[in-house]
């Protein structure tokens, strides 16, 4: 099972995060990401890899629980 975590002392509120993943994460009216908590699905690790991957401040990460 893997979920999206966010490193609060780097996240800049870019919102790229949520372009890449509106199904996993929303904005906040400061332009912050918010999870939606949801367990990422083996369908949808690859999108949530790219969006890690594209967090210009590193600040996104795919944990295994
Ligand atoms: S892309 Fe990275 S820095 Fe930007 S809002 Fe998402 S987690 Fe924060």
């Amino acid at each position: 099972m893997s979920k999206l975590e966010i490193d609060w002392t780097r996240c800049d509120g870019h919102g790229l995060c949520a372009g890449l993943l509106p199904g996993d994460i929303a904005l906040d009216e400061w332009g912050f990401p918010v999870l939606r908590g949801r367990e990422i699905t083996a369908g949808e690790l690859p999108d949530a890899r790219r969006a890690v991957l594209a967090c210009p401040a590193l600040a996104l990460r795919l944990t295994k629980r």
